[in-house]
């Protein structure tokens, strides 16, 4: 199989597409694009495993996002519709449950997992997160795998707990959206970062500046992904999003970084491939 791009951050198993999950992955197809569907619990990590062993270009990230380490609303799109149940309880990680996943040979990464500021408004969430996160870290190394971070304004805190637990393999930092001392503080640790979608967007005034922080990481540590369904790229902005889009990510990546699409697609493969010891 041949790969011209990837998608090291989607969500592909989702219930978000319904019934339209062979559309997807036809069209991922189509345009060369390979992924890794992410988990962010307990069932949506072996539903991203049991996804990922049925298609040829897709693997799987199995673990708990720090949303899911509190009691989070429910998202359709990620669990599905239901009547009565508006909530998602707290999860704590499941070692057991996630090592029997682990021995599939397509799960590649621990993850989603970190500290997110948004579901950490007291303290004994905060707590919890970081808790679940640690055993995490500890499980990654345990079984050998990189970390994928989620990662919401808590990043000094992530690097500290880096710096306290060591991850052996180099983790990813999906969708950063980090200053450029913050960048340079994980790349002492080794990280890869991913960008998506927004990326594409006009920039905002005080918001973050992504071409000053993508040009200050170096092209070897660079990663693409769409993080889909959600937050799709121009000129799909608005729209469902899906693997096949991060082809305009990969543009965009080119352009801040004065490259060639064809030199900066050929870098993405092959740092995909170092990331999550994949041949591509
Ligand atoms: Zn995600």
């Amino acid at each position: 199989m041949e790969f011209r791009y990837f998608d090291a951050h989607t969500h592909a198993h989702f219930p978000a597409y319904g019934k339209e999950k062979e559309d997807i992955i036809r069209r991922a197809a189509e345009a060369g694009v390979g992924m890794i569907t992410v988990g962010t619990s307990k069932l949506t990590s072996a539903e991203a495993v049991a996804f990922a062993e049925a298609y040829d270009r897709v693997w799987a990230a199995i673990g708990l996002h720090p949303g899911h380490a509190v009691e989070s609303d429910r998202d359709e799109d990620e669990f599905g519709a239901s009547d009565d149940a508006k909530k998602i309880p707290a999860e704590s990680f499941d070692c057991d449950f996630f090592k029997k996943l682990a021995e599939s040979e397509k799960v590649v990464a621990v993850g989603e997992c970190g500290l997110d500021a948004l579901y950490a408004d007291t303290e004994e969430k905060k707590e919890a997160q970081r808790r679940e996160f640690v055993a995490q870290i500890r499980f990654a190394n345990d079984i050998n795998r990189p970390l994928v971070i989620h990662c919401r304004d808590l990043y000094e805190d992530v690097a500290k707990l880096f710096e306290m637990h060591k991850p052996k393999k180099s983790p990813i930092i999906h969708s950063f959206r980090g200053t450029v001392a913050e960048a340079k503080r994980f790349l002492e640790f080794g990280c890869y970062f991913t960008f998506g979608g927004v990326i594409t967007f006009p920039p905002k005034k005080n918001g973050i500046d992504y071409a000053e922080v993508i040009r200050e990481i170096p092209d070897e540590k660079l990663l693409s992904e769409t993080d889909a369904p959600w937050v799709a790229p121009v000129p799909y902005r608005g729209k469902r999003n899906e693997p096949a889009y991060v082809v305009e990510v990969v543009k965009k990546l080119a352009e801040i970084k004065d490259a060639s699409l064809e030199t900066m697609r050929e870098q993405i493969l092959k740092n995909t491939g170092q990331a999550f010891g994949l041949r591509l």
